[in-house]
C-alpha cells in the first residue's frame, strides 16, 4: 500500500494519518512518523468479521442504554495483536445505535488510524484502549461507555454492593471482587490521564470513572461486552436498592459458598452474546 508524500504543511496537517488523537506533548519529526506508519499499516490488516463484532456490540450496548447519542467507543484487538479495530467518529458516524462496520478504523495503539475511510477519524479517547492493549496483553476487547446508571451511582457515592445472589451471580462477583472507581469525570485524551486511569484500575476488569462512565475489558471483545452489561445491571440495582432504603448484601456465607464454587467446565460468554445478538436483531 502506497500513500502520497504531503507537498505542503496545510496538507500535512489535513492527513488523516498525522499522529494520534491521544496527546503525548511531543513532537515526532515527519520523514521518520512517516516511516513509522509505512511499516504498520504493511503489518495492520482490517478484519471485517472483527468490524463486525465491535459494530454489533456498539449497537447492543447503546440499546441497551449504556451509550448516549454519539459518545462512547468500543474496540477489539486484531489478530496481529499490534493493532485495534475501534468504532469511528466524525461526520460519517451517526451514533452508537446506528453503528455499521464501515464505521469501526483499523488503528494503531497510539489512536493514529491505519487505513482511510472517508469522515471518519479515532475517538479522542483512543488512547483508553491503546494504553489497555499495551499494557495487558490478556486483554482482546475494550468498552468505554457512559451508563447514567453508572454516572449517578457514582456521583451519589452509592457502593454497588452485593445484593443479589443466584439472581445474577456474574453481577453479584464484580460487586465482590470490589469495583476501582477512578476519581476523575475528565475525558481521557491523553496518554498521562489514562495512566492515572490504569493506576486505580490495577489488574481489575472494569472500573467505574466517577461522574463520567465506565472501562471495562476482555479477554474478547464479547466478554468485555457482556461484561458491562452485568456491571450495569448491578448499578440498576443498587441505584432501585438506595431508593427503597436498607436493603442488605446477601450474606457472607453466600458469597462464600459462591466464591467457593468452581465455575461450570466450559462456560463462556458464548450464550449471552447470542441472545444479545438475536434481541438486537429484533429490536
Ligand atoms: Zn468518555
Amino acid at each position: 500500500m502506497r500513500f502520497p508524500r504531503p507537498r505542503c504543511k496545510r496538507e500535512i496537517n489535513r492527513s488523516p494519518f498525522k499522529g494520534s488523537s491521544c496527546s503525548k506533548g511531543s513532537t515526532v519529526e515527519w520523514g521518520a512518523a512517516i516511516e513509522n506508519l509505512k511499516s504498520k499499516i504493511k503489518n495492520g490488516k482490517r478484519d471485517s468479521a472483527l468490524a463486525k463484532t465491535v459494530a454489533l456490540s456498539c449497537r447492543i450496548l447503546a440499546k441497551l442504554g449504556l451509550f448516549k447519542e454519539t459518545t462512547g467507543h468500543v474496540s477489539a484487538r486484531s489478530r496481529d495483536r499490534r493493532t485495534m479495530m475501534i468504532r469511528g467518529r466524525g461526520r460519517a458516524e451517526s451514533g452508537l445505535i446506528y453503528t455499521r462496520p464501515n464505521n469501526i478504523v483499523l488503528s494503531d495503539f497510539e489512536g493514529a488510524p491505519l487505513e482511510r475511510r472517508s469522515g471518519l477519524k479515532t475517538p479522542n479517547e483512543a488512547c483508553i484502549h491503546g494504553e489497555l492493549y499495551k499494557a495487558r496483553p490478556e486483554i482482546g476487547g475494550v468498552v468505554h461507555a457512559h451508563p447514567p446508571t453508572i454516572v449517578l451511582t457514582s456521583m451519589a457515592g452509592i457502593e454497588l454492593r452485593p445484593i443479589f445472589g443466584g439472581y445474577d451471580p456474574q453481577g453479584m462477583r464484580l460487586a465482590v471482587n470490589g469495583i476501582p472507581i477512578y476519581e476523575s469525570s475528565l475525558t481521557l485524551h491523553t496518554v498521562e490521564q489514562v495512566h492515572e486511569m490504569l493506576k486505580a484500575m490495577g489488574d481489575s476488569d472494569v472500573c467505574v470513572l466517577r461522574g463520567h462512565g465506565i472501562v471495562v475489558v476482555g479477554a474478547t471483545l464479547e466478554e468485555a461486552t457482556v461484561r458491562a452489561i452485568k456491571l450495569d445491571h448491578l448499578a440498576q440495582m443498587n441505584l432501585q436498592a438506595a431508593t427503597l432504603g436498607q436493603v442488605p448484601s446477601i450474606s457472607q456465607q453466600d458469597i462464600d459458598g459462591f466464591l467457593g464454587r468452581r465455575r461450570a467446565k466450559g462456560r463462556s460468554v458464548e450464550p449471552l452474546w447470542r441472545y444479545y445478538g438475536e434481541w438486537e436483531k429484533r429490536n
